[in-house]
């Protein structure tokens, strides 16, 4: 059936107004706003980045190996080289507001980063790439309402339920974390509390699954997505980030594991972020499937880049549709456009809305 949907989808092409007007073009295989104008659109998976510049508290790690990425990344999001060492975390800001308003995106879930703990809930210090404090990413949102928070805590700090509850006081829509990098198990029983008092508040966790290359990583086991049992039996919602996909070529498989996991959790849901790189869209298919499809959740990890070459070239989008989306400017449309295209149906891009936390559940 949701299959259709997607190939519905796909035949219906429809000229996107405001991607087109960019585009100056009068025909288009963009899909049109007004198709799911009813539905809000949002991307669940969008990065905060800094380097404390503006006292917001952010860190940026430099880093040999990861400069040439990080550099990479600037580029494609429009920001000079110089700004990684510059007044980066207001410009990182600009850049972002003006792809969401250049996008048919109401909302995207802006997402803070926690520092790497030990399992005594000990901060190591020397560990991680990157710092995005909570109270940034909650100022943000008060202050842009095309921004939802997504905060960031590692359950293990002594600290942890009392910033959980300064989050939820501040309006946090999901808790993001990443249990390979942070070093969190989410299996670890001490955790209990933490997970109930999120299922209680109606806060989902947003967990990365499978590899992971722009950031360091600190445990490699914790990104099978089989550790997040333990937060679903405590009756939280999680969207599995990236839904158990490689993200190199030599990295484990857990896609397979979290389809599985699907069957038996009806909270378990999969983000399709970061699926317009070489390796992780690999398993587009099998997300257009019934009964799977109806688990998919829009996000597109910005400012992780977006080609459209690799779903050109494994047959997911034609011809037209990926030259289309290459000459989209903001980066977040063209993922969208890239992903409609592929068959992902308007629901994939709207179903968060009924799974993030909205004040009144406070
Ligand atoms: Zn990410």
């Amino acid at each position: 059936m949701a299959w259709h949907l997607g190939k519905v989808a796909v035949e219906q092409n429809i000229m996107n107004p405001k991607a087109s007007e960019l585009l100056g073009q009068p025909t288009s295989a963009l899909h049109s706003r007004d198709e799911a104008s009813r539905m809000k659109l949002i991307d669940v998976h969008v990065h905060i980045v800094g380097n404390g510049t503006g006292g917001t508290g952010c860190w940026l790690r430099p880093s040999l190996i990861r400069w040439p990425l990080q550099a990479f990344m600037a580029r494609h999001i429009g920001l000079p080289v110089s700004a990684l060492k510059g007044d980066l975390d207001r410009l990182y800001v600009e850049k972002l507001l003006q792809a969401v308003r250049e996008s048919s995106l109401d909302a995207v879930v802006i997402l803070a980063q926690e520092q790497v703990y030990d399992t005594q809930g000990r901060l190591m210090k020397d560990r991680g790439t990157a710092y995005v404090p909570n109270s940034y990413v909650l100022k943000l949102v008060s202050q842009h309402p095309e921004f939802l928070a997504g905060v960031s805590i590692h359950p293990a700090r002594v600290d942890a339920l009392d910033e959980l509850e300064f989050c939820l006081a501040g309006g946090a829509a999901l808790m993001k974390c990443l249990p390979n990098c942070q070093n969190i198990d989410c299996r670890d029983r001490r955790f209990t509390r933490f997970w109930e008092r999120m299922a209680e508040a109606g806060l989902p966790l947003l967990a990365h699954t499978g590899g992971e290359h722009t950031l360091e990583v600190v445990q490699p086991e914790l990104a099978d997505p089989r550790t997040l049992e333990w937060p679903l039996q405590c009756g939280v919602t999680v969207i599995a980030a990236h839904s158990g996909t490689k993200s190199g070529l030599f990295d484990p498989q857990y896609f397979h594991h979290f389809s599985e996991m699907t069957r038996k959790h009806p909270r378990l849901y999969g983000d399709i972020s970061a699926f317009n790189v070489p390796i992780r869209g690999a398993v587009v298919p099998r997300c257009l499937e019934f009964p799977l499809i109806e688990r998919m959740i829009h996000g597109s990890d910005y400012p992780v880049p977006v080609f459209g070459h690799w779903a050109w070239l494994q047959g997911f989008v034609d011809w037209k549709s990926f030259r289309q989306c290459e000459q989209i400017p903001s980066v977040l449309e063209r993922d969208y456009q890239l992903k409609r295209a592929m068959g992902f149906p308007p629901e994939t891009f709207s179903r968060i809305t009924r799974l993030l936390r909205t004040p009144s559940a406070m």
